[in-house]
């Protein structure tokens, strides 16, 4: 019988990796973007800079640089967005974010390489958005990095082989990303779908189960507390 993705990543990985350039899980805060954390009443944070100014002040006070979490989260970030309108509502986090300065470069913690990439330009989606195509034990599997910059563009091309803390994009500006205080949205996704520079970051109630299975939970892998 094959492996569980979650398993092989495990035994390869013991100790984690990094998707951001120079940071490492020293310098993590943990947040809370629920709908249950008290510290987010009467604040809007589906406004990029009230989000951004409410993190800044957790990072100040915790002397950390970087605000981490949010995997099977359930959120009220994605309110207001015209792109989660008119379907089921859809505000359960599917990936890890990393609240930090834009600018910020992000390196592939695997080996891999580009499977494809898309600027998902639409308000309260990814902004540029890059996906890497991996082969571990056998298992192919993917992994996304969302809300990455203009820049990122140059930097590639699908097929070009990766190797493991290549830079892999620059962490964009709410107005690139678009709609957000900067931050990495990193998933891993087992089956693609079909999806192509783009796979949803979020789902509804309805389809936790498939969504929660076909995207494992990525904390290990970027030394987080599981
Ligand atoms: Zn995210």
């Amino acid at each position: 019988m094959k492996e569980s993705l979650s398993i092989v990543l495990r035994q390869l990985y013991p100790k984690g990796t990094h998707v951001l350039k120079d940071v490492s899980s020293n310098d993590f805060m943990p947040l809370d973007l629920s709908t249950n954390n008290p510290g987010l009443e009467g604040l809007d944070i589906t406004q990029a800079d009230v989000c951004e100014r409410y993190i800044n002040r957790l990072l100040e006070a915790s002397g950390k640089k970087v605000a981490v979490g949010g995997y099977l989260e359930k959120r009220s970030l994605y309110g207001s967005s015209e792109r989660f309108q008119n379907e089921a509502i859809r505000n359960i986090h599917l990936g890890v974010d990393f609240w930090t300065e834009a600018g910020t470069p992000v390196v592939a913690p695997i080996a891999g390489k580009i499977h494809s990439f898309a600027n998902n330009s639409d308000f309260g989606n990814y902004g540029p958005t890059v996906i890497l195509e991996h082969l571990e034990a056998g298992i192919t599997f993917y992994t996304l990095y969302g809300h990455l910059s203009l820049e990122s563009f140059t930097l590639w091309s699908e097929g070009k082989e990766i190797e493991a803390g290549t830079v892999i994009g620059i962490l964009g500006t709410a107005e690139i990303n678009v709609g957000y205080a900067p931050h990495l949205h990193f998933q891993i996704i087992e089956d693609l779908n079909g999806f192509r520079g783009d796979y949803p970051g979020v789902c509804s109630e309805k389809d936790f189960k498939y969504y929660a299975k076909n995207c494992i939970n990525p904390n290990f892998l970027v030394q987080l507390p599981c």
